[in-house]
């Protein structure tokens, strides 16, 4: 049966043993080698995280096409072919999407970062919510929260014995995932580990 490659459209024509013991491949060799995948290992604090990709242009678009344009069927791209890896390395794990704002899941028609991470069919909780439905630049100069103010956590949902797995899309600052941390500690979270698909490169004070 004829195969095309989700991000190109090309015709999937390749006969490497991935292919043979997989039953449908999604990628081209060309896109699956533009994707690159690093596996960055990072920490924030005392967390332990793990980014798949480097914020590439080529990952950036994608994500753009994805999240931006509604483009639901990029959704397997990003962890095709680590599926199994991801599985082991995370079994037994509750995982713990970064909410984003309500009115941008609505206007999409699905989450992303749950439309990316469900193939891992872990446990989820859903405990942390972003309070207001706003965006920060849509408000006043005077009325602008910091991201702090915007997510909060359900305080009756139990954590106890239970490993998290924080997940996102994009970490720039990691001043979102910081929060979340924080917020997750305060409710008795132990063991916190963060996954994310792309981590933008930060630059170092002797950099330009
Ligand atoms: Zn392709």
């Amino acid at each position: 049966m004829d195969n095309f490659c989700k991000i190109c459209f090309k015709e999937i024509n390749d006969y490497s043993l991935y292919n043979l013991i997989r039953k449908k491949n999604i990628l081209c060799e060309e896109c699956f080698s533009k994707l690159d995948a690093k596996f960055i290992s990072f920490k924030i604090g005392d967390i332990k995280g793990m980014s798949i990709y480097e914020y590439t242009d080529f990952i950036k678009e994608l994500i753009y096409k994805f999240k931006g344009c509604a483009d639901y069927e990029l959704k397997d791209v990003f962890l095709f072919r680590y599926i199994t890896y991801l599985k082991v390395k995370y079994h037994g794990y509750y995982i713990v999407f970064v909410p984003s704002y309500y009115i941008d899941d609505e206007r999409r028609g699905f989450n992303h970062v749950k439309a990316i991470f469900e193939s891992l069919k872990l446990k989820e909780l859903s405990i942390l919510k972003k309070k207001i439905a706003h965006k920060q630049s849509d408000q006043s100069f005077k009325g602008r929260r910091s991201i702090k103010d915007v997510l909060e956590i359900d305080k009756n949902i139990s954590l106890k014995g239970k490993k998290i797995l924080l997940v996102d899309d994009i970490m720039t600052t990691g001043s979102t995932l910081l929060t979340s941390i924080e917020l997750l500690k305060s409710v008795g979270a132990k063991r916190i580990e963060i996954l994310v698909i792309a981590k933008t490169k930060m630059k170092r004070k002797d950099e330009y």
